[in-house]
């Protein structure tokens, strides 16, 4: 096979293999690889578990180049604004994509019909089979319409919808945004828009209670064009449907919308591909142990498979549909009840199928690594003045923000000054996007939207509720009180400048000698250091200094410690260090460690 880098085939690989398993990747055989790795002074056994880096090297003697597994890159901290599995299936080859049923939230205002419509929409829909093996209530559950499947999230409330966003999970595909004719539309009504809209959820309107004597659905259809879902009946794009969930009435014509919404997206997956879903709720069962719903989005899970979800793990015992049957495999988009996990794991965690438990514990470790590092870092999660630095690094593409005022009056002259920010060629292309504005004082609502949604709360002439001030510091989010109104506009301008030209500042972190030089074949030479003032990082850069003249400067691109990939490394500690572009170290050089670091515009 070629080795001279000009015909390599690319390949994706976990974070974590065997030799075996490395060998099949790439068509190899073990043998060939474990020779490989013992010219590279690795000794490894055919069953051993290697590190992606070094399966890299392997892979790239044999003509590969090989990129960590999106799922990895996530695991790796990665983890963007798009859900996992969104980002998993866009991975997929297209012959190998399926369509699966859409996925269908319901969300509304307190009292509007949620639930109502939920039982309305199971009771005609669904035939329920014989008592299954378990009796539980599972909280998803799907019909068939016009022969067409349809899986309903039966989790009410957008307090689950706010927990999955906020994981990055968010699972719905559809969003039906239940409005009572009697009542309108309502704060709750304009934060669960918010959150559609956030996830970038296409919304049908359920006009429901259109059977009270006091339905008002033309009224309400004007409230619906102030919040910009113009009905199609008005010219619109959103589709808007009178339903009575008591009477039973227009239920046909709902499904039917969501037919003909799911036609227009893409709604697919593999499935036989990776295993991966998200964890709908999960709850202790004193006689079967965990019980946990979950919803298949890609691939096909069988009782047997070994789990992760969250931080629990364990092999499937059984599983079962939403009727409470024992099944033995279930697809895409498909909800199910499972036992065998060991721990309780969060609504909204994301769980994936692995090749064995001793895979399943290594992802754990990793998780809780990462949950504690998090934890120990400063807290602030959304602050104005940390947005540009969000932006830099592609996480924030607009400026989001929730706005609350004392009245209507004050409401609107905001709202028409930011919109105008939006259009300024002064802001350039970067956006304000209001997700929720509204009168009154600050919720702890307001604040569970603005964690999902990554936005920042401003006040005018309000204070946020106890509550609200103790869930913001949790959870990190600024609140911002003004009672001038161009003194809350300016503070948004400045924000936005600062997320287009933040000026770069280098800092010198720490300083390393060489004491001793490797070579390693593929990588090259590697500089054996003391770090002797500060630390050392991963994600920073390198100047070599030579004789007190710098000799070179780049990125660093590699940091072992006792030949695992470290982070950083602080003074006192060895290392092995390599530099971008760089292969020429010498005993007695010194390695000048700095990172940049953006600072706002004043
Ligand atoms: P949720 O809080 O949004 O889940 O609302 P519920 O489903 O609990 O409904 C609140 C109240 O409205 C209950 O008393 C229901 O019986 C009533 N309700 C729900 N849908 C309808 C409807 O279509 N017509 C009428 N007349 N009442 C309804």
């Amino acid at each position: 096979m070629s080795d001279n880098g000009t015909d390599t085939k690319a390949i994706e690989l976990p974070a974590s293999m065997t030799v075996r398993q490395l060998a099949d990747s790439i068509d190899s055989s073990p043998i060939e690889i474990i020779k490989t790795l013992m010219a590279n002074g690795v000794m490894a056994n055919i069953n051993q578990m290697i590190d992606f880096d070094t399966a890299a090297i392997v892979a790239a003697e044999m003509g590969y180049d090989a990129t960590l597994e999106v799922i990895d890159q996530v695991e790796a901290g990665d983890s963007g604004e798009i859900p996992l599995w969104r980002r998993l299936i866009a991975k997929e080859k297209e012959e190998d994509l399926v369509r699966r049923p859409p996925v269908v939230s319901i969300l509304g205002h307190v009292d509007h019909g949620k639930t109502s419509l939920l039982d309305s929409i199971r009771q005609t829909h669904v035939q329920e089979g014989e008592v299954g093996g378990i009796t539980q209530h599972i909280s998803a559950y799907q019909i068939t319409h016009n022969d067409r499947l349809i899986t309903f999230l039966d989790t009410p409330g957008h307090a689950a919808f706010t927990a999955m966003r906020s994981r990055g999970a968010q699972g719905a595909d559809i969003v039906i945004l239940v409005v009572a004719a009697d009542d309108g539309v309502m704060p709750q009504t304009r934060e669960a828009l918010a959150h559609a809209r956030a996830a970038q959820v296409p919304i049908i309107v359920a006009l429901n209670k259109i059977d009270k004597s006091n339905a008002n659905p033309d009224y309400v259809k004007q409230q619906l064009s102030e919040v910009g879902l113009i009905p199609d009946d008005w010219d619109g794009d959103t589709i808007v449907v009178p339903v009575s969930a008591t009477e039973k009435s227009g239920l046909e014509d709902l499904l039917e919308a969501i037919n003909l919404v799911s036609d227009n997206m893409d709604i697919y997956a593999n499935p036989n591909g990776e295993v991966l879903g998200t964890v709908i709720e999960a709850e202790i069962d004193r006689h079967r142990g965990v019980l946990a719903t979950l919803l298949v989005q890609n691939g096909t899970l069988h009782t047997g498979d070994a789990l992760v979800a969250g931080t629990s793990h364990g092999r499937l015992r059984a599983m079962f549909d939403f009727n409470g049957n024992a099944i033995e495999e279930a697809g895409p988009s498909t909800p199910i009840s499972v036992m065998g996990l060991n721990e309780v794991p969060e609504a909204g965690d994301v769980f994936r199928v692995v090749d064995s438990d001793k895979e399943a514990r290594a992802i754990i470790a990793d998780r809780l690594d990462r949950q504690k590092q998090q934890a120990t870092l400063a807290a602030p999660a959304m602050t104005l003045e940390s947005l540009f630095e969000r932006y830099q690094s592609g996480e924030v593409r607009e400026l989001r923000l929730i706005v609350k005022a004392d009245v209507q009056g004050s409401l609107e002259p905001i709202i028409s000054s930011l919109e105008e920010m939006k259009a300024g060629d002064k802001v350039g292309e970067i956006g304000v996007n209001v997700l929720h504005a509204d009168t009154g004082n600050i919720s702890k609502d307001d604040i569970s939207l603005a964690a999902a949604s990554q936005a920042i709360v401003m006040g005018f002439n309000v204070t946020a509720d106890v509550a609200a001030r103790k869930q913001a510091e949790v959870e990190g989010i600024d609140i911002r009180n003004y009672n001038i109104i161009y003194r809350l506009t300016e503070d948004v301008e400045k924000a936005l400048k600062g997320m287009l030209e933040p000026e770069e500042r280098e800092t010198v972190i720490g300083k390393a000698e060489v004491r001793a030089i490797f070579t390693i074949r593929k990588i090259g030479k590697i500089a054996g250091c003391r770090v002797t003032d500060g630390e050392v990082r991963r994600n920073a850069f390198m100047r070599v200094i030579r004789n007190d003249k710098v000799i070179h400067d780049a990125p660093v691109s590699s940091l072992k410690r006792e030949q695992e990939d470290a982070r950083e490394v602080r003074q006192g500690f060895e290392c092995g260090i390599n530099v971008e572009g760089f292969d020429d170290f010498k005993v007695g050089d010194i390695l000048q460690c700095y990172i940049h670091e953006l600072v706002k515009v004043e």
